[in-house]
Order: C-alpha cells, then sequence, then structure tokens
C-alpha cells in the first residue's frame, strides 16, 4: 500500500516530467523568431538598396547625358575655332574651349565616382540578397525540425498528463488540492521536500521542536511557514 507520501512525491515527479515537457515547447518558437526577424531585417535592407541602386541610376543616366551634350560643346567650339578671321576671335574661341574641357573633366570625374558609388550598392544589394537565401533556406529548415518535435513533445505530453490523472487519483483530496495551489501559486516545479535535519529542506529555516515531534510521529505532511513548500519528514535523515 502507498502511503500518502509516496503517492504525492509520484505525482510531483510526473509534474517534473510535464514541467520538462512545457519548457522543450517553450524553447522551440524562439529558433523560428529568430530568423524571422532576421529574414524581415534583410527584406528591409534590401529594399533600401533597391531604391538606392535605382537613385544612382538616375543621376547615372543624367550625367551621361549631360556629359554628351558638353562634348558636343567642344565639337562646337572646335567648329568655331576653324573660322575665326581674327585674333580677338580666336582668343575668345581658345578661352571657350578651354572652359567645356574643363567643364568636360568635372563631368567625367562626377561620372567616375558615381560609377564606382553604384558599383558599391548593387555589389551590397547582391550580398543581402544572397544571406537573404541563406536564411529562407534556414527558416524553413528550423519550421520543419520544430513542427517535427512539436508534434513530439505534444505526444509525449499527452502520456504524461495522462499519467498524472491516475497518479493524483492517489493522493487526497485535501492534500492534492493543497499541493496544486502551492505549485499553481508559486509556478515552481517542485513544492515538496524532505527535511534537512530540523530544517525546511528548502529553505532551511529551523522547524520548532513541537512541530518537528508532530511530524516525525504522525509522518505529516507540513506546510513551511517561511517558504510555502510542503515539508516532510524521512526517518533515519
Ligand atoms: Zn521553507
Amino acid at each position: 500500500m502507498q502511503t500518502e507520501l509516496e503517492a504525492l512525491l509520484a505525482l510531483q515527479s510526473d509534474d517534473v516530467v510535464i514541467h520538462g515537457l512545457e519548457m522543450r515547447l517553450a524553447a522551440l518558437e524562439p529558433r523560428v523568431r529568430e530568423l524571422d526577424a532576421r529574414r524581415t531585417r534583410l527584406s528591409e535592407s534590401i529594399t533600401r538598396s533597391g531604391t538606392a541602386v535605382e537613385a544612382e541610376e538616375k543621376k547615372q543616366a543624367w550625367l551621361r547625358d549631360k556629359l554628351a551634350e558638353h562634348k558636343q560643346l567642344i565639337e562646337h567650339n572646335q567648329a568655331a575655332m576653324d573660322h575665326v578671321k581674327t585674333l580677338k576671335q580666336a582668343t575668345a574661341a581658345a578661352a571657350q574651349m578651354e572652359q567645356a574641357k574643363m567643364i568636360v573633366a568635372a563631368d567625367e570625374s562626377d561620372l567616375l565616382a558615381l560609377n564606382r558609388r553604384l558599383d558599391d550598392v548593387r555589389s551590397s544589394l547582391a550580398a543581402q540578397r544572397t544571406e537573404l537565401a541563406t536564411v529562407e533556406a534556414a527558416l524553413e529548415a528550423a519550421r520543419a525540425e520544430v513542427a517535427t518535435e512539436k508534434a513530439e513533445i505534444e505526444a509525449e505530453m499527452v502520456t504524461a498528463r495522462a499519467k498524472r490523472t491516475g497518479t493524483a487519483k492517489a493522493v487526497p483530496a485535501v492534500l492534492l488540492g493543497k499541493y496544486d495551489r502551492i505549485r499553481g501559486g508559486k509556478k515552481r516545479t517542485e513544492v515538496v521536500f524532505a527535511m534537512r535535519g530540523m530544517s525546511c529542506g528548502n529553505c532551511d529555516t529551523n522547524i520548532p521542536m513541537q512541530r518537528r515531534h508532530v511530524m516525525t510521529s504522525t509522518a505529516a505532511i507540513e506546510l513551511c511557514e517561511a517558504c510555502g513548500v510542503l515539508m516532510y519528514f524521512t526517518p533515519g535523515e
């Protein structure tokens, strides 16, 4: 015949198993969530990089047009220089030519800098896309893995809960009520502790002689007034 204490300890060990399963279930989601957050951040970066590439491409097209226009200006000036009649006209044409060449040189250097910038944003966009593909693959794998593990844990949980229901039947109703209340209120795994010598096995508070005497003589399971757990006395310990 199982004693009250044995029944209670068996119940507690069932609850420890259930708690372990709950912890495992709770640990599953964060694995997916982290990857999902990374994917979102990457998608946002890709959108930003895409916008930057478009803006730089527009500037590039505009700069190329401007350069072409200014190069035409040089050709015009060249033609004008071929037809000058006087020294004064020649001097003016040469000055204009000099200015046009400077403008074209400036355009070319602007375009060069812009091309470099465009290369940079394009390659960072490509790198982000590659990373996104990696993260998406990892996310898919993690989702499948989590789903499998979740199903396994849930199946174990059904068994563990059924076992717990059976075990609970052997615990006297009043004691069971007390145990469940303490466990629910404290949100902790273990609430039944063996006494350590003359003290509570959980908080080490010394138990008065009078109570200790009652506990040892009646094998009663008592509440620790200091920390609120259930204590029991084990003979010979
Ligand atoms: Zn205590």
